[in-house]
């Protein structure tokens, strides 16, 4: 009999996947994991009944986590990915030449296991990359308490719910704050705005009164129903996001990076958020600049496109 895998998430809608074979199903340490073939998506991994990735599109996802952050800063060299222990995002770090030290901290070695073992090709032999550091840990204590600093730290993190519920909160964005090197770069995935604004608001609002720049930025992920999927960026150099479309087509040919969706295009286009995702962003913005002294307003710069 054909089994359907349905996603629990939204409390009054479900998704449901055709599950053509079911391949591994364990209750972790953490969460429920399973992870199936299905004839539309290719091999889906779901996580506490969320659809986390799937192999026919995971490059939207994982390059608009790498990229934007990396390519708009000059040389990125150490950095460091919360979660994300399928490897994806990893991949794309990677192909940053300048990364010398890439520290993936995943609290699940379940899912960096079953990961490579049922679609290796997502994290592309990034665990084997002598630049590589995998750190099986809880992503809150880790960047509390480590001493390394980064040039940039991408939260690929799951939904706030589980394990991952203290990645999204303003304890972790300010331990994270203090592991970034000075006018370093701190992103976050942010959710479905137009179906949960809260959680693109709680993030925005606790980025500004950390940050002096603070920009969410949009995707397309299919396989995430329920419209744009956004991203959240977060750092003291507001400059960064300043940087021009030729700058960094330049920059992607200097660094000779392959790409399926990012593109320096897409880098700009990804910060002109649609008014009801704008008018979130906004009414976040100022309640935390209510909160905060006159002198730290923070503001939400979009990229130029000259
Ligand atoms: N792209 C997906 C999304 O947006 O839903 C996320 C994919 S990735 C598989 C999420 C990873 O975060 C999972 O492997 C999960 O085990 C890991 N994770 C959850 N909570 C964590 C925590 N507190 N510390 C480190 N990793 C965590």
């Amino acid at each position: 009999m054909t089994r359907w895998i349905e996603e629990t998430f939204h409390p009054h809608w479900r998704v449901r996947l055709k599950a053509d074979k079911v391949l591994h199903e364990v209750k972790t340490e953490h969460q429920h994991l399973v992870i199936f073939d299905n004839e539309t998506w290719g091999r889906v991994l779901m996580l506490d009944g969320v659809c986390q990735l799937t192999t026919s599109d995971e490059f939207v996802y994982h390059e608009m986590m790498a990229h934007v952050p990396l390519m708009a800063l000059s040389k990125p060299r150490r950095v460091l990915v919360i979660g994300g222990g399928d490897g994806g995002v990893l991949r794309e770090v990677l192909k940053h030449p300048t990364v010398e030290k890439a520290t993936l901290c995943e609290i699940d070695r379940s899912v960096v296991d079953l990961s490579l073992k049922f679609y290796p090709e997502i994290a592309g032999g990034s665990l084997e990359d002598p630049r590589t550091d995998l750190v099986i840990a809880d992503g809150l204590k880790y960047v509390a308490g480590t001493r390394e600093r980064f040039d940039a730290i991408i939260v690929d993190s799951s939904e706030p719910i589980g394990p991952s519920a203290v990645l999204h909160t303003p304890e972790f964005f300010a331990a994270c704050k203090r592991a970034l090197k000075e006018g370093g770069v701190l992103v976050t995935q942010n959710g479905l705005p137009f179906l949960f604004p809260d959680h693109l608001a709680g993030t925005t609002k606790a980025f500004a009164r950390l940050f002096k720049a603070v920009a969410p930025y949009l995707c397309t992920q299919p396989c995430y129903f329920g419209g744009p999927f956004a991203l959240n960026w977060a750092s003291d150099d507001a400059d960064l996001l300043d940087i021009s479309t030729k700058k960094l087509q330049r920059r992607q040919e200097k660094r000779g990076i392959e790409t399926r969706y990012w593109t320096p295009a897409v880098h700009g286009a990804a910060f002109a958020l649609p008014r009801y995702v704008e008018q979130v962003v906004l009414g976040a913005i100022a309640e935390a600049s209510r909160q905060l002294a006159p002198a730290r307003k923070p503001s939400r710069r979009k990229p130029s496109t000259a």
